[in-house]
């Protein structure tokens, strides 16, 4: 049972705020995040939507030891935080069903083909998806990317497997300004997740809606080819 004084304590300065209050707050705990990448981006985007209470999160990384650092992490900050770790062959398995049991699913894993696996599911089971990548001083975010469109979208670098340059706060602001967006959404009654795109350039501090790229002959996004 959840001690009410601690809790009350623990979140008092997000209960003051009119957009959050005691009955978001409670939302928030009843929510539950499967998190795919555990690195510079996913570290700062779990810290804080543990900070911000959200109750549940499921944890994949290819790396064991920085999922369990996460974990410890969340424990030593809040320990009615229920965090569960998987393998990344939970994916292969039955990729539908791991995103089935989350109320939204994140992947930042900065690879195409997981991005394009999750993005299917999450489209198959209705669960919001959202992605973020980071290259150079650029990162983007992407808020329910189509996968028929993905599939066919022109490379996007930001996307390799390949190591490449990478301003370092460039991660750690992408995680950090996509935790903020989720604990939004999450507290938005009934709200159907459109597709978006926001680009970060670091060089100049600025943030850029885009429109996302979309196939004209898209089946799913229903664009007539002219
Ligand atoms: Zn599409």
């Amino acid at each position: 049972m959840v001690d009410q004084t601690s809790w009350m304590e623990r979140y008092s300065r997000q209960i003051l705020l009119p957009e959050i209050g005691g009955i978001g707050q409670k939302k928030l705990a009843k929510c539950s995040v499967g998190l795919v990448g555990a690195n510079s981006m996913g570290l700062p985007f779990f810290l804080f939507g543990v900070g911000a209470g959200i109750g549940r999160w499921g944890v994949i990384d290819t790396s064991k030891s920085r999922a369990k650092e996460m974990d410890q992490q969340a424990k030593l900050r809040n320990p009615e935080i229920n965090v569960k770790l998987f393998s990344p062959q939970k994916l292969k398995e039955n990729v539908a069903s791991w995103v089935n049991q989350w109320s939204i699913v994140v992947d930042l894993s900065n690879d195409s083909t997981i991005q394009l696996q999750l993005s299917s599911a999450c489209q198959l089971t209705g669960i919001p998806f959202f992605s973020a990548c980071c290259h150079g001083s650029t990162g983007l975010l992407f808020q329910a990317p189509c996968p028929f469109c993905l599939l066919t979208a022109p490379p996007q670098p930001t996307l390799s497997k390949k190591k490449s340059d990478l301003a370092t706060m460039v991660p750690g602001l992408i995680g950090t300004v996509l935790a903020q967006k989720i604990v939004k959404f999450l507290l938005e009654p009934g709200v159907r997740l459109s597709p978006g795109l926001t680009s970060f350039c670091a060089e100049d501090s600025t943030f850029t809606n885009l429109t996302p790229y979309m196939n004209k002959s898209c089946p799913t996004c229903n664009i007539v080819n002219n």
